[in-house]
């Protein structure tokens, strides 16, 4: 059976966060189980595309509105990536570095997605599920039911749609709706949510089946997570599913990951995760021999960074200098500019590197005794699972996909430390019972070989994607 999985990021090709983690997985373990999955991805204009070679496997033309777009489908052609690749070129509008960020970025994913399906019906190269990610594919489902041209597709495949991050819907307003492939009016409610077409909720609608990345995220969606679509997903609720993401261990792997300055596995890892330690908090000028605190992502609200400076700077003063942090991030500027007054108050107790740094971020998995996630909203996240995969004790605010994947060390089998309110005092009642906690080093040492030895792998994950593929084909 086949499988296209349409997403605006995939890794390596481009990665913003955790969507391109799972996209850059997903397929890969499908295929190993005998499916033959793909991934339909923008073309964008970096070091991926640049340095690997593509074959140009189909050319065309397509009118949205009053612009005419001349389009490549272009293939990867060495398999790197363990699924064939295809990227849509469009000159001028989907050849760029970023993959967010401009103004145009409602037409670009609206191009992406109106030439995908055009490719697919005109190469009759019809999969039998169109798996969709996120806000920037979710207009297929209702393209492929209710537009003139594909609905022909429609009748010979199945969608569903994966809810990696609901709180980003990809709004916009009906003057966009020229741009959409003609389709009976009388539909047109599908693609409405508050009298602006929201992609994320007619993909909710029309999709076969929804799914998100944890149970408890789900869970979540149905009642005040849901950033204003709770009642849709409640609607819609008996079409879904909630499956957590595992991880990549080709990438994240402490035994063989080439990033890391020193490699370890879940017996020998005292020394050689120091080694990590001891790279990061020379480079940063922190002192090695402090239990070392990180957070690695987007500054952004729902990953409460918000709360980092008021963290840090209550946990060195109430640790009297006894403890370290680092910060790995870019986002909200003022978090920013009050993590950089901290780094210049507090130096040698804290260090942060403000952009986006992949290799970085693997040492920091690997060199840190702890990884802080005081999350407001957490749909399934990645960082804590590499972090426990690498030894490192998660920190994490009892929400979403955190619940599910750290159990507070007081239960049993408890692999980490949970608060349950998203605000300063919160998170530090959590550092201070695993501040203490780190002083019985043996303790510790247990709980770190404990984690590295959790079965995170995308097998069974995989499977269950597999089973309801099979189920929607029935
Ligand atoms: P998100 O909501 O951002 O997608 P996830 O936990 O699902 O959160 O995934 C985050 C992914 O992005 C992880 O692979 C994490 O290591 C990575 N990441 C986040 N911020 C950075 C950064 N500044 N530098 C490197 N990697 C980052």
């Amino acid at each position: 059976m086949k499988v296209f999985h349409l997403s605006a990021e995939c890794y390596p090709v481009a990665k913003v966060g955790g969507l391109a983690d799972v996209v850059g997985a997903l397929p890969k373990y499908q295929n190993k189980l005998g499916w033959e999955a793909s991934v339909i991805m923008p073309w964008y204009n970096r070091s991926f595309t640049r340095e690997h070679s593509f074959q140009t496997v189909f050319e065309g033309k397509i009118i949205l509105r009053d612009r005419e777009l001349n389009f490549q489908i272009l293939k990867e052609t060495q398999n790197v990536l363990g699924f064939d690749l295809y990227m849509v070129r469009i000159d001028g509008l989907l050849d760029r570095e970023n993959v967010y960020g401009y103004d145009d970025d409602a037409l670009q994913f609206i191009a992406f997605q109106v030439v995908s399906l055009h490719w697919m019906k005109e190469t009759k190269s019809i999969p039998d599920i169109l798996h969709c990610h996120d806000h920037h594919t979710g207009l297929v489902p209702f393209m492929v039911n209710h537009a003139h041209d594909f609905k022909e597709l429609g009748s010979q495949l199945k969608t569903v749609g994966t809810i990696h991050n609901g709180e980003y819907q990809g709004w916009m307003g009906w003057e966009m709706v020229n741009f959409l492939p003609n389709f009976d009016i009388a539909n047109g409610g599908l693609l409405d949510w508050g009298n602006i077409i929201n992609p994320m909720a007619a993909m909710v609608k029309c999709a076969d089946v929804f799914t998100t990345v944890s149970e408890g995220y789900l869970q979540e969606l149905l009642t005040n997570s849901g950033a204003g679509l709770e009642s849709l997903y409640q609607q819609e609720s008996f079409k879904s599913i909630g499956i957590i993401n595992g991880i990549d261990s080709e990438v994240w792997n402490p035994k063989t990951d080439q990033m890391l300055i020193a490699n370890y596995g879940a017996t020998n890892f005292v020394s050689n995760k120091k080694k990590n330690k001891e790279e990061l908090c020379e480079r940063y000028r922190l002192n090695t021999n402090l239990p070392l605190i990180s957070f690695i992502g987007r500054f952004a609200t729902e990953k409460g960074a918000d709360l980092l400076p008021g963290i840090i700077e209550r946990m060195i003063v109430e640790r009297s200098g006894d403890v370290n942090f680092f910060v790995l991030g870019s986002g909200d500027p003022t978090t920013e500019n009050r993590l950089k007054e901290l780094q210049y108050r507090f130096s040698g107790n804290f260090a942060m590197d403000l952009g986006y740094n992949e290799p970085l971020s693997h040492i920091i998995y690997a060199g840190s005794d702890y990884l802080l996630m005081p999350s407001r909203v957490e749909p399934c996240g990645l960082n804590q699972m590499y972090s426990m995969s690498y030894g490192t004790i998660p920190i994490v605010r009892k929400t979403g996909g955190l619940n599910d994947t750290v159990p507070d060390v007081s239960e049993e089998n408890g692999r980490g430390f949970q608060f349950n309110d998203a605000d300063v005092n919160g998170a530090c009642w959590a550092i201070h019972r695993a501040l203490d906690f780190e002083a019985d080093k043996k303790a510790s040492q247990k709980l770190r070989r404990q984690i590295m030895k959790i079965d995170f792998s995308w097998e069974k994950s995989t499977k269950k994607y597999i089973e309801l593929y099979k189920n929607l084909k029935k």
